[in-house]
């Protein structure tokens, strides 16, 4: 089977789990296998996270789907991504974002942000900027940012990601050690900030100076 034939019954797979179709859309138009590893070509499209290296993962599909459709991404929004990995996720989010959008994603280890610096140019997103650094202390340079997804568990929401998030901001955090929750953290108009727990998850684990 193709490639794109394999997409589509993913992507239809994961309509059932309640994602809006502007995602469901994206990730369509991004070609998963150019970011897995060569060994794990014939799993590309099975809804799994896959092992990219350094113990680190390319997170699951409907995973991906799940914390784009709670960012409600729209065109031109500038967003911070911590956790590069293999570049999928900054891939569906530029997607979501378009030309005038950019996202800015921060990866702790060199190897990997040389990877997902690779994989974005070799599947054409120039909208995407990838920055080898500690991103639990975000990234100053270009904040405040729309949307902030961390794809890394955190001990608690790190407090530089919270002053970085712009007023209408939201953010998507995998938060805690062993039993993690995904948290959506909400910045009013007024600065105020509210958290809601969207459910369990399993993540690696954040590491660094506001990790673990
Ligand atoms: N978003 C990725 C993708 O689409 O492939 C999956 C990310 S993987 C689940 C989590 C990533 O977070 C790993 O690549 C790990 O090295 C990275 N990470 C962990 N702590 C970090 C930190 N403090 N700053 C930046 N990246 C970090």
């Amino acid at each position: 089977m193709e490639c794109e034939e394999k997409r589509k019954i993913l992507i239809n797979s994961l309509k059932y789990n309640g994602i809006c179709d502007k995602v469901l859309d994206a990730m369509m138009r991004v070609p998963r296998h150019i970011f897995v590893p060569d060994d794990y070509q014939e799993t590309a499209y099975m809804d799994m996270p896959l092992p990219i290296g350094h113990n680190q993962t390319i997170s699951a599909p409907h995973m991906v789907a799940i914390m784009c459709d709670l960012l409600d991404i729209s065109d031109g929004m500038k967003i911070l991504e911590v956790g590069s990995g293999s570049g999928y996720n900054a891939a569906v989010m530029a997607e979501l974002v378009g030309e005038k959008g950019h996202i800015y994603t921060v990866e702790r280890i060199p190897e990997l942000a040389h990877f997902a610096e690779e994989n974005l140019k070799k599947a054409g997103y120039k909208n995407v900027t990838v920055i080898q650094d500690d991103g639990s202390c975000g990234l100053e340079e270009h904040e405040p940012y729309e949307r902030i997804s961390v794809t890394s568990a955190a001990p608690e929401v790190p407090r530089p990601l919270i002053d970085q998030l712009a007023t209408e901001g939201i953010m998507v955090i995998p938060v805690g050690n062993g039993e993690q929750q995904l948290v959506v953290v909400r910045k009013d108009s007024k600065g105020n900030v509210s958290y809601e727990a969207w459910g369990g998850v399993i993540f690696v684990p954040l590491i660094g100076k506001y990790g673990y």
